[in-house]
């Protein structure tokens, strides 16, 4: 699971917790990503991840950002001025609205009329909300994403020439394989729309991490698709910077309680929230550095520091842990030390720290 640079990483690292990025892993993942998908433009969804040292590194690879807020734009903007921006998000406030952009993702009639009325230029993809079987993805966006046939057809007469209509845009499911996604594009294609965004949403699997999505299939599929030479984009997050991420931390203390073994480690799901949000365990593995009382070869649960019930790393999983191990959680690079409620017990901040180029 920790290979041998990690690792040799993590031990050096002395404090816990700490977050420990391997750039050049996320170099090389996102430059096999981008050959694999040739023809077609890559952005990276920032909300995934928008660490500055990782947008760098994916700067030189991806065609532009996908940004999903003010704040993001703000962000992105700011490191990387000229960049294509595509700016997405449901409840767009007029301000937003008004930001510079290379696309607008449109999610509603409403939406639209709002940004007609700012007077401003646009050129416009209509999010479309496909009534398409999601079987296995892990969080479908159906609901409130987008629009249907009748919204859809409710835009079109409203396009001009200040704000123009350039093609479609889907974001259909975390978690989908190639397959399920090609079936998306050849949905989307259909159409004679000159310009077509894909979204994000490849699988990227905990339970199994070294199972990743076929970036190979993926762009082989949408280049067989795209005969009429249409723009193509897709927008990853996740699977772009989750493999890159590690959270590194310490075992503080050991226990049984009503015959259960428990594992406390320092910090907690405030820093890594991602296996409480996907009732997951999050793959680690354990550096035996620590020489207290420990446990071994029993079902133990990894647990944080913070007073609830709710701080699990992992269940019920087979590992021998000594107070003063390391424990390294991997696929820590997405959705993770951004979507977590930091402040919760105000204990103190991971220090970050990355392997470089
Ligand atoms: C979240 C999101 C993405 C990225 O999704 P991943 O599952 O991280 O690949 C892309 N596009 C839109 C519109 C999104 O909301």
């Amino acid at each position: 699971m920790i290979g041998p640079r990690i690792e040799e990483a993590a031990r050096r690292l002395g404090e816990a917790p700490a977050y420990l990025y391997d750039l050049p892993a996320l170099d090389e993942h996102a430059a096999s990503v981008r050959a694999a998908l040739d023809g077609v433009e890559l952005y990276y969804a920032v909300k995934a991840n928008p660490d500055p040292e990782l947008l760098r590194v994916l700067a030189g690879h991806v065609d532009g950002f996908e940004v999903s807020s003010g704040g993001e734009h703000a962000h992105v903007a700011a490191l990387f001025p000229g960049k294509p921006l595509a700016l997405g998000g449901p409840g767009k406030t007029d301000a937003e609205l008004r930001l510079p952009c290379h696309r607008l993702h449109v999610e509603s009639p409403n939406e639209l009329r709002r940004l007609l009325a700012t007077g401003r230029e646009a050129d416009v993809l209509l999010r479309v909300n496909p009534d398409l079987p999601v079987e296995g993805a892990a969080l479908t966006m159906s609901g409130p994403f987008g629009m249907d046939e009748a919204g859809v057809a409710e835009c079109l007469p409203l396009f001009g020439r200040r704000v123009r209509l350039r093609g479609l845009h889907s974001h259909l499911a975390s978690g989908l394989d190639a397959p399920a996604l090609l079936a998306l594009a050849r949905r989307l294609l259909d159409g004679e729309h000159a310009e077509v965004n894909l979204g994000g949403g490849m699988a990227v699997s905990y339970a199994a991490p070294r199972e990743r999505f076929d970036w190979a299939e993926y762009g082989r599929g949408l280049a067989a698709l795209n005969r009429g030479g249409r723009t193509l984009r897709v927008e990853p997050g996740r699977s772009l910077t989750a493999y890159c991420g590690y959270y590194v931390t310490r075992v503080v203390d050991v226990k049984r309680v009503r015959g259960k073994a428990y594992a406390v480690l320092l910090g907690g799901t405030h820093h890594l929230r991602t296996p409480v949000t996907k009732g997951h365990d999050q793959p680690f593995g354990v550096l035996p550095t620590g020489s207290g009382p420990g446990l071994d070869g029993e079902p133990v649960t990894l647990v944080g520091q913070l007073c609830t019930p709710k701080d699990v790393f992992a269940r019920d999983v087979v590992t021998s842990a000594r107070v003063g191990d390391t424990v390294v959680f991997a696929m820590a690079g997405a959705y993770a030390w951004n979507i977590s409620h930091h402040d919760f017990l105000m204990h103190a901040k991971p220090a970050f720290h990355y392997l470089r180029l």
